[in-house]
């Protein structure tokens, strides 16, 4: 009841200042289930893998299985083409945490992460891993990418730890080299087992508890959850358990929180064995979870809202975002064009392709539904005047 009347207050605090953001509204709305789903097949061994030793798959990401450096090799691939440039952080023997940084436009010295943890369990050649914790894992890598063009005051930092298995100990070495070089770190989301929802009640939890900023980020969390009409019912754990990641942070006086399914209650049951599998996740509840959390590291981001267009990312003259796209992409002309100028999908010949419904949203911007297209590369066009205007597009298998 307590926490329930400081709910009601802090919402009516933050929601007078935060009002609705577009840019993380659409990011909200850029989660895709397909596209998790299609990273969780390759991470936890249902579809083989290539990092240039032709088709492998990721048997077991534990700590003592080749699967375990095969994923770390992996997530380096995927953030590789989403753009990013990806790093490892070396700890212990054979620990490797994979990262990939988005740096902050007006204050880069400020951290976010959101995070989770790559090894699984159990010891045998078989860990899946697909709840605990692919499901996470996936979900930062969407946030990597539905993020990836929208411009924020502080650094995202995408982490996925290694060896949290075995004690929290990519993520407490991490966080304690942070602590040691004084570094800022504003936020801490950790996503841990996110994707299984037996009694279908949809509930799910975040762990919080009194240190540094981490019951303001738990608000921060309900107001997005309200805010950008996600609905789903929350529960608080406060003191929240110390057993994942976000307690390495707590452990350095960092906030951070944990976001989790009803593990208190409905957990499970192929926990830390070899079939917690992907067939057993409920792709709805957990792409809701994963809108969570991308949505409270958006916002605890910044994003810079004078920017207004999205980030031309290398693209000419159209600012294309995301990109690559999968369903949707959004078109900005150049201040300036004229505004009965439009873009025009052409295959890498020139050729126009037929049946992509386009739609205006701006003067200048355009929305294209990209879902009749094969995956592959295209060209965007757009005549104005003797000026021709071009981008080029990926679409997502
Ligand atoms: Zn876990």
């Amino acid at each position: 009841m307590r926490e329930a009347l400081l709910v009601v207050w802090a919402l009516g605090l933050v929601i007078r200042t935060n009002a609705q953001v577009p840019v993380v509204q659409q990011a909200l709305n850029a989660v895709n289930a397909d596209s998790l789903v299609w990273r969780l097949e390759r991470l936890s061994g249902e579809v083989p893998v290539d990092v240039g030793n032709g088709d492998e798959l990721i048997l077991s990401r534990n700590k003592y299985q080749p699967g375990n450096a095969l994923a770390a090799q992996w997530l380096q691939q995927e953030f590789a083409r989403m753009g990013f440039a990806p790093m490892v952080q070396p700890f212990g023997a054979a620990g490797q945490n994979v990262l990939a940084v988005k740096e902050g436009q007006v204050h880069p010295e400020r951290k976010v992460l959101i995070c989770a943890h790559y090894d699984a369990m159990p010891g045998g050649t078989t860990a899946p891993g697909a709840d605990d914790d692919g499901s996470g894992v996936c979900s930062v890598l969407e946030a990597a990418r539905v993020l990836a063009g929208t411009t924020f005051e502080n650094t995202l930092v995408f982490a996925l730890w290694d060896e949290e298995e075995q004690g929290l100990i990519g993520s407490a070495y991490h966080a304690a080299a942070a602590a040691g070089n004084d570094e800022e770190i504003t936020a801490v989301i950790n996503m841990d087992a996110i994707g299984y929802d037996g009694d279908g009640d949809g509930l799910m939890r975040i762990h919080t508890r009194p240190v540094a900023n981490s019951i303001a980020i738990k608000d921060s969390a309900l107001v997005v959850n309200t805010t950008y009409g996600l609905g789903l019912p929350i529960a608080i754990n406060n003191p929240g358990e110390t057993y994942s990641d976000h307690a390495s942070f707590w452990n350095q006086g960092y906030g951070a929180i944990l976001v989790i399914e009803d593990f208190d209650d409905d957990p499970n049951p192929h926990y830390h064995t070899p079939s917690d599998q992907l067939q057993y996740l409920d792709t709805a509840y957990w792409r809701g979870l994963a809108q969570l959390a991308i949505g409270t590291a958006a916002v605890m981001a910044v994003p810079v809202i004078d920017a207004g267009m999205p980030e031309d990312r290398g693209n000419g003259a159209l600012a294309i975002y995301p990109n690559p796209a999968r369903d949707k992409v959004e078109v900005r002309m150049p201040a300036g064009t004229m505004a009965d100028v439009f873009p025009v999908i052409t295959d890498p010949t020139g050729r126009a392709v037929r049946d992509v419904l386009t739609s205006r949203i701006a003067s200048n911007g355009w929305i294209m539904d990209l879902s009749g297209l094969v995956p592959g590369v295209y060209l965007l066009r757009a005549q104005d005047g003797a000026k021709l205007l071009t981008g080029r597009l990926v679409r997502w298998p």
